[in-house]
């Protein structure tokens, strides 16, 4: 079959013929049809010290995909959950089900997960071979939206954590291709007002037509300030950090409402500052890391909400290649004229 590899350390990647993976007793086999790219696909493009340090190729790359099932392991056949012909999708991250956090519904930080695409080989291929257990029916969904249910599952997870979205002002840091999501996620869930903040003129348009009320640039306005004047002084009840840069933490800190709450996905490369006292105890503020998607929690969520209308992300799908054209996607993405782009794998 063919395959997008990273063949060796360094920049770049191939289409290479590979075998086609072996489908275990708990596993399914799927043939690939969409598959998204993510900004994790762009670090192991480029090779960065992440990736150095955690891939070890060769690897097939891509962990958001969807695609129809072709084979079911034994196993997973005496279950009767799955069937050949079920178009599916899959959380990518593959959990031991034996450490502490497994053990006690917080699989989603497993001491030993190993992510598709990153520690195992991934979904940029014609088929892959998922443990049955990772795998849920699209049920009438398109392939093109299950591929992009690992990042809308993130925004899920980070917008509806602590659970007081209804009636709330809700502000957004950072609208890439999950920042947008976040916004629709919040606006189905009863946010009053959703604030989009961002550098990219293109991606608060982005925001806007996911249901922003108000979109904000750091580089002209004061976030924090105008977030204040927006909620009668107050400040946000809950803000998502997507951008995971520290000018963006100090925003997130500033604008959250006393006794509000922080999520924070976006992953920071550099330390950030915080004045504990004045910007976290005293405010009586709740933070929570977001990794992930809890499972499966999360992606039933998601499910209901695609499947009632009230959710739709495809606003934020600006591009589809095919996977030879891997390099063309890497560039317009790091051009940031990008919303979510997807790789249109099999027919
Ligand atoms: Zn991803
Ligand atoms: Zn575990």
């Amino acid at each position: 079959m063919r395959a997008l590899v990273k063949v060796a350390p360094g920049p770049g990647m191939e289409v290479r013929e590979v075998p086609i993976p072996p489908c275990g007793p708990s596993d399914v086999l799927i043939r690939v049809q969409h598959a998204g790219v993510c900004g994790t696909d762009l670090h192991i493009w480029e090779w960065d010290a992440w990736a150095a340090g955690r891939l070890r190729p060769p690897l097939t790359i891509g962990h958001e995909f969807a695609g129809t099932i072709v084979e079911v392991g034994g196993e997973a056949r005496a279950d009767g959950l799955l069937q050949v012909g079920d178009q599916v999708t899959a959380e990518g991250h593959i959990v031991c089900g034996h450490c502490l956090p497994c053990r006690t519904g917080d699989a989603h930080v497993c001491q030993r997960t190993r992510i598709i695409g990153v520690d195992r080989d991934g979904a940029f291929a014609e088929y892959i071979a998922m443990p049955a257990s990772n795998v849920m029916k699209l049920d009438g969904l398109p392939t093109e939206i299950g591929a992009i249910m690992d990042p809308a599952g993130n925004a899920v997870h980070t917008v509806l954590e602590g659970g007081n979205v209804p009636g709330s002002a809700v502000l957004v840091l950072g609208c890439g291709p999950i920042g947008c999501f976040a916004v629709g996620v919040a606006r189905a869930a009863g946010a009053s007002l959703v604030i989009a903040s961002d550098m990219n003129p293109t991606r608060l348009a982005l925001a806007r037509s996911m249901g922003a009320g108000v979109s904000l640039n750091p580089a002209t306005d004061d976030v924090a300030t105008r977030c204040r004047e927006l909620t009668g002084g107050n400040g946000a009840d809950l803000v998502c950090e997507m951008s995971g840069h520290p000018a963006g933490h100090e925003t997130a800190f500033a604008a959250a409402r006393l006794g509000g709450r922080i999520n924070f996905l976006g992953t920071p490369s550099q330390a950030t500052r915080v004045e504990f006292a004045r910007d976290i105890i005293f405010k009586g503020l709740t933070l929570y890391g977001v990794t992930g998607r809890r499972m499966y929690g999360t992606w039933h969520q998601l499910f209901r909400l695609l499947r009632a209308g009230q959710f739709d992300p495809r606003p934020v799908i600006t591009h589809r290649f095919h996977m030879e054209q891997m390099g063309e996607a890497v560039q317009v993405i790091r051009n940031g004229g990008a919303g979510k782009v997807i790789l249109e794998i099999g027919a």
